[in-house]
């Protein structure tokens, strides 16, 4: 238990204006769907319906593609890459001035704690638009090969963890390069994408540039399967991710999968202990623990396993579950039921299998999903909690003797996205770095983001990545390339 109550300190909610129903953003317009069923959008935290939301059709997503499609041809294919970059910082400026609302708005939709949403994933989504507004005139010093192109029309669909963030992932480069894109969020999270497409407008952003469409998964395949898309990307499960691979496969469409991880964080016994499990904590109960690159394997050096573990239960004990709107809150709601029953069944296959189970017996809402902080012990690398995704708070602690173990035991795992190493030793940061198969490797940190820094998966993790440079090449084609 905390030493002492914190004392309420909530955000307001009378920030954001949520309209009761929302249509489709089609050609620069608030479209009506044709023919779909609408779906309500909940707040996670208390199971209040937000608003109801458009389900567009196979129909919607074909009118979607021709405004991206006439909007490419006729105006930003054509436009100089200094124009485009101009749009695409004026988004960067809107992001930033509603900042404050877009936070609001993200944690109502997706129940992740105000303080996240307010200091990461809306600075994040900002920061990705400016440095991608600062490549757009720069194509052709990005090393990309010769004379860089855009493609065409971009498919994007995304999942519910990050909504803005993971939106700003892909507009902002697909922009930056010349092409046009139809994104499709979450089922579960739309609201923030509903409201960028209102910041697309107050940019002034030629119509059809940006077009959201709103759906589950078959909007999604609809997407998918559209003979006028060029290149999709794609942000969610590995058997998603596969299903998406096998249909578009002998077709011309490009693809970057960013599929699911099962990162191992790595703790040597000479690293600063209070310091790993802060990184601990950030790894894998930072957003609830649904992040594809959450430290969800903890892998101590078996010297310090007890100690590590004793002073990463007493952390637990101290972090505070509750009302994501409240600025003191660390860990918020479990996004929906669904995704709830998923870990709960998975917490009792561990149990099942064998491993020791333990939560922080913090005290949870009665409305809304939730899930106490959750941490197994006498984990073997056979178990279904060291070997699956269970994109909760939930980490599986396994042990190592030797570093050579350690890499064997991390790379054992049909994912390859994240890793973390803690150490007081630089040559074993960079032998270790090198051993792990995994697309992005911390050292001394975790859950470190940043627009410049290339993130994408090794194996099943997907393929292509995203920022940086090397993201840039997703999004364009070069030399003879037709
Ligand atoms: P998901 O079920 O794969 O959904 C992702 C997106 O795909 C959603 O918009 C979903 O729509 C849509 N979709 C579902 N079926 C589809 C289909 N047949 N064709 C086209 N689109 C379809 O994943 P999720 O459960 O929402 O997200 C969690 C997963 O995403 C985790 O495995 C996580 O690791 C991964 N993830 C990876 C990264 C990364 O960068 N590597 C980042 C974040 C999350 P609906 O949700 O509306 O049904
Ligand atoms: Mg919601």
């Amino acid at each position: 238990m905390p030493p002492f109550e914190y004392a309420p300190a909530p955000e307001s909610r009378a920030v954001v204006d949520i309209a009761s129903s929302y249509g489709l953003f089609i050609g620069g317009e608030f479209v009506a769907a044709t023919g779909g069923t609408p779906f309500k959008t909940v707040n996670p935290a208390t199971e209040e319906v937000l608003a109801e939301v458009s389900e567009a059709s196979a129909d919607d997503v074909d009118a979607a593609v021709r405004a991206a499609r006439t909007a490419y041809t006729r105006v930003w294919s054509r436009m100089s890459g200094a124009d485009r970059g101009k749009y695409l910082y004026r988004i960067a400026r809107i992001i930033q001035e509603r900042a404050r609302e877009l936070a609001v708005l993200e944690t109502l939709d997706n129940g992740k704690p105000i303080k996240e949403s307010r200091d990461v994933d809306v600075p994040l989504a900002a920061a990705h638009f400016f440095y991608h507004a600062g490549w757009a005139d720069k194509l052709g010093y990005a090393s990309l090969g010769a004379d860089p192109r855009p493609l065409g029309v971009v498919g994007q669909v995304i999942p519910w963890n990050f909504p803005l963030l993971m939106l700003a992932w892909k507009v902002a480069p697909a922009l930056a390069c010349g092409n046009t894109v139809v994104l499709k969020p979450a089922e579960t999270t739309p609201l923030t994408a509903l409201l960028f497409a209102e910041i697309c407008r107050q940019a002034e952003l030629p119509p059809g540039v940006v077009n959201i469409v709103t759906g589950a998964g078959a909007t999604g395949q609809a997407i998918v399967d559209h003979p006028g898309i060029d290149k999709l990307a794609f942000t969610g499960s590995t058997a998603v991710g596969k299903m998406i691979a096998r249909s578009i496969a002998g077709t011309r469409k490009k693809a970057t999968l960013e599929l699911g991880g099962k990162g191992a964080n790595i703790v040597f016994d000479d690293a600063p202990l209070d310091q790993a499990v802060e990184g601990i904590v950030t790894g894998i109960f930072f957003n609830q623990g649904h992040v594809c690159c959450a430290g969800s394997r903890l892998l101590v050096q078996e010297n310090v396993a007890d100690e590590v573990v004793r002073r990463l239960k007493r952390r637990l004990g101290t972090l505070r579950v509750g009302d994501p709107m409240d600025k003191n809150t660390d860990v918020g709601a479990i996004n929906s039921k669904a995704q709830l029953d998923r870990i709960a069944a998975l917490t009792e296959a561990g149990e099942a299998e064998g491993a020791q189970r333990w939560d922080s017996g913090c005290e949870l809402p009665t409305a809304g999903y939730w899930f106490r902080p959750t941490v197994f012990t006498d984990v073997a690398q056979s178990h279904r909690i060291a070997q699956e995704e269970i994109f909760g708070p939930v980490v599986s602690v396994l042990t190592f003797r030797t570093p050579g173990e350690a890499v064997a035991k991390a790379n054992n795992t049909p994912y390859g996205l994240s890793a973390g190493v803690w150490t007081e030793k630089g040559s074993r940061i960079l032998w270790m770095a090198d051993q792990l198969r995994a697309g992005v490797v911390w050292a001394n940190t975790f859950n470190k983001f940043d627009p410049t820094s290339p993130f994408g998966g090794y194996k099943e993790s997907g393929y292509g990545r995203e920022g940086g440079r090397h993201g840039l090449e997703a999004y364009v084609k070069t030399g003879s390339e037709q």
